[in-house]
């Protein structure tokens, strides 16, 4: 059996977020590319969340957000990643 490619499924499912939002690099881009080619597990995992964010946005468009909320969730979203960063030894 062939090697998949450089990337593991575990690695491949890890970046599976950022590739579909395309924050990854190009080289890591096409690293995924090419193990999603290759491996029917991971590609059917890659259409199934491409499929959800796809979903999760056209409602996201469709609804009016209240006023204020999303302030109140980019605040409550700012806490809660301030209170990982306290969890992490200090980089400065
Ligand atoms: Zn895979």
């Amino acid at each position: 059996m062939p090697a998949i490619d450089a990337l593991e499924c575990a690695e491949v499912v890890r970046l599976l977020d950022d590739y579909l939002d395309r924050e990854l690099s190009p080289g890591q881009m096409r690293l995924l590319e090419k193990h999603l080619e290759v491996c029917a597990v991971c590609a059917v995992e890659a259409r199934f969340e491409d499929s959800v964010l796809r979903e999760m946005r056209e409602k996201l468009q469709r609804i009016s957000v209240p006023p204020g909320l999303e302030a109140r969730v980019r605040r409550a979203l700012a806490r809660a990643r301030l209170g990982e960063d306290n969890d992490r030894p200090a980089r400065e």
